[in-house]
C-alpha cells in the first residue's frame, strides 16, 4: 500500500497517519517529524531547515526531495508507505512519481482530510498550548495556512484528475475520523 495523507495544517494528518500506517503494516513517514528530529539533534539538515520552518515557509524542494528519497529507500518502506506532509509542491509530486515509478509500483490512493477553517485555527492554538511547537504561534500559523492554500491545495485537484483522491471528513473525534478513513479505503485495490 502506497498512500498519501494530505490536508491543511491542523487537519490531523500526523495523528491519523500513525493509525492508518499501523493498520496497513507500512511506515508512516512524516516530513515535518523528520525535520523536527533533525532540528532537535542539530544536524546540518536541521540547521538548514529550521529557518524555513520557523517562518512557516516550505523547506526548499531539493532538500526535502533528497530526504524523502533516502527514507523511502530504507528496507521497511519496501512493502509500501504512508507519506504525511509530502508532496506539497508540483516539483515534489514529480519527484515522488519518479521514486515510485522507479520501483515498478504506483501510488494507490491519496486521502485528503477536510476540516472547517475555524476548527483548524482552534486546533492549532490548542496544540500551541499543549505541545509547544515552535511554529504554532499565531503569525506563523497564518503563514502556514497561506502557503498551503497557494502551493499545496492545487495538488489535490491534480490527484483528483488522476482518480486517486479520497476525501474524508476530518471533523469529530480522532477514532471516528480513523474509522471513516478505513471505510473509505475499503474499496481501494492495493498494488
Ligand atoms: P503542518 O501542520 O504545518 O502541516 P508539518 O509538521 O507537516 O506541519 O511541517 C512543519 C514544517 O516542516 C512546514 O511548515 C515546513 O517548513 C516543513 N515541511 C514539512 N514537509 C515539507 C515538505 N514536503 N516540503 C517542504 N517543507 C516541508
Amino acid at each position: 500500500m502506497r498512500l498519501l495523507l494530505m490536508g491543511p495544517p491542523g487537519a490531523g494528518k500526523g495523528t491519523q497517519a500513525r493509525h492508518v500506517a499501523d493498520h496497513f503494516g507500512v511506515p508512516a513517514i512524516s516530513t515535518g517529524d523528520i525535520f523536527r528530529a533533525n532540528v532537535a539533534d542539530g544536524t546540518p539538515l536541521g540547521v538548514e531547515a529550521q529557518r524555513f520552518m520557523d517562518a512557516g515557509d516550505y523547506v526548499p524542494d531539493e532538500v526535502t526531495n533528497s530526504m524523502v528519497r533516502n527514507r523511502i529507500d530504507e528496507p521497511d518502506a519496501e512493502p509500501g508507505f504512508l507519506l504525511d506532509g509530502y508532496p506539497r509542491t508540483p516539483a515534489q509530486v514529480e519527484e515522488l512519481d519518479g521514486m515510485v515509478g522507479h520501483t515498478g509500483h504506483k501510488l494507490d490512493v491519496v486521502v485528503v482530510l477536510t476540516v472547517d477553517p475555524e476548527e483548524l485555527v482552534q486546533r492549532l492554538l490548542q496544540r500551541a498550548e499543549t505541545d509547544g511547537r515552535a511554529d504554532d504561534t499565531e503569525d506563523v500559523v497564518r503563514r502556514r495556512q497561506e502557503v498551503y492554500a497557494e502551493q499545496t491545495a492545487p495538488l489535490i485537484e491534480l490527484y483528483r484528475e488522476r482518480g486517486l483522491l479520497v476525501e474524508v471528513d476530518g471533523m469529530g473525534e480522532v477514532g471516528e475520523v480513523t474509522q471513516r478513513i478505513f471505510d473509505a479505503l475499503g474499496d481501494v485495490p492495493q498494488s
